[in-house]
């Protein structure tokens, strides 16, 4: 299928961006890398009337570091992350799992910040957002706001970014040498997106799991802290019997309220199972690390 015809702007600063949203309300949108609206625009799923491409806004790009966060600018494309040192020394379970996304030539073009916004629940960076407590920055006519990732995702392709708000950028809180870090999701292809996938980060105090992060793709409406599992490995060891015991804490607590959903070919008992199997491999190599 071809898309429906739409006007296109390509403005040149952020505050033009605004008047544009202003002025077209919901008849507009983004487009950063186009990987995910325009195939939604082929399949005629969206029909908006007016395109904003925020490409040519250079103030939208870029990775940095602070002596507090690492920061990723909206407008990076994956690739810039597979490729960074900064990520790489700062924020390293970006660096796992952005192999995971897509495929190279989607990666070339697809963008941290359109992939954060359009939150798919199978999505790799909001499940690492909130495993590693990012902020969202966002600016509007009205001045910039600061979300952290615990509040941005509130549904399937739903975030509390309000109409006429762009968001600018992802700041990460910069973390000592004592954090760990685990990636890992099952997928049918290499390059599809997960079926159910685990981002990982836990502090050690010496022999002890100080603070665990358990952050699931896949598995329910936005992506999922799994806390009740999380707080049964904080205090202990990473050996075996911990390990046992997280997996059995986190079939207990995906088979309430945060029960998976199920997908065309994978039910929530399947993904429950391989949620566990995640879990395991994962808190196995951070032991190991
Ligand atoms: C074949 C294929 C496989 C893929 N597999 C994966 C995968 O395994 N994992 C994965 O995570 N993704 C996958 N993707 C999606 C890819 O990562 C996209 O790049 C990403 O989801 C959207 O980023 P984008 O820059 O292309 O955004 P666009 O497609 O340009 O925009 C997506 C949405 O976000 C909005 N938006 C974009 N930027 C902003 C902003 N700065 N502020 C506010 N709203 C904004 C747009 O208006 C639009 O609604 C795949 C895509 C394809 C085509």
């Amino acid at each position: 299928m071809k898309a429906p015809p739409f006007d296109y702007a390509r403005p040149a600063s952020l505050a033009e961006v605004f008047d544009l949203l202003a002025a077209h309300g919901d008849n507009a949108r983004l487009l950063a890398g186009g990987q995910t609206l325009l195939a939604t625009l082929n399949m005629r799923l969206s029909e908006p009337a007016l395109l904003v491409d925020i490409n040519g806004i250079a103030e939208l790009s870029g990775i940095s570091v602070s002596a507090t966060h690492l920061r990723i600018g909206a407008l990076t494309r994956h690739t810039e992350i597979e490729d960074s040192p900064l990520v790489a020394r700062h924020a390293p379970l970006l660096a796992m799992a952005v192999p995971h996304i897509a495929h190279r030539a989607i990666r070339n073009l697809g963008t941290f910040g359109g992939s954060i916004a359009y939150a798919d629940p199978a999505a790799e960076w909001p499940a690492c957002a909130l495993a590693l407590d990012a902020e969202l920055i966002v600016r509007s006519r009205s001045g910039e706001r600061r979300i952290a990732a615990a509040d941005f995702f509130v549904d399937v392709l739903t975030t509390s970014l309000l109409a006429g708000e762009v968001l600018v950028a992802c700041e990460i809180p910069l973390r000592g040498p004592d954090w760990r870090h685990a990636f890992d999701e099952l997928a049918r292809r290499h390059g599809d997106y997960a079926i159910v996938g685990l981002a990982v980060a836990a502090r050690r105090d010496g022999e002890l799991v100080a603070d665990a992060r358990l952050s699931f793709l896949g598995v329910g409406n936005t992506p999922l802290r799994a806390r009740q599992t999380e707080a049964v490995l904080n205090g202990r060891r990473l050996d075996a019997q911990a390990i046992d015991d997280a997996a059995a804490a986190l079939r207990t607590e995906l088979s309430g309220e945060y029960a998976p959903m199920s997908d065309l070919t994978n039910s929530s008992a399947t993904k429950r199972h391989l949620a566990t199997v995640l879990l395991r491999r994962q808190l196995a190599q951070i032991a190991a690390q």
